[in-house]
């Protein structure tokens, strides 16, 4: 077995979210790579950071999505 993912298969997995879902010994690969790696740290926070603008976004919706429907409705 080898501790090394390569640094495609660890964007792949960051950007289908897939570390939050992996076993434990996957996800320490992936946390290990990232240590060393600095191109899929930067990977990892691009997304970590675009997954809260995403969140921000959808919650404002939410917010203010009842007022803004009835205005479109004709
Ligand atoms: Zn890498």
């Amino acid at each position: 077995m080898t501790l090394r993912l390569r640094c495609d298969e660890v964007s792949r997995l960051l950007s289908e979210r897939k570390d939050s879902t992996l076993p434990p010994a996957e996800r320490a690969k992936l946390r290990l790579h990232l240590v060393m790696c600095d191109a899929c740290r930067n990977v990892e926070q691009q997304m970590g950071f675009l997954r809260q603008a995403i969140q921000r976004m959808a919650s404002r919706e939410e917010n203010d999505g009842d007022s803004g429907k009835d205005d479109d409705k004709r």
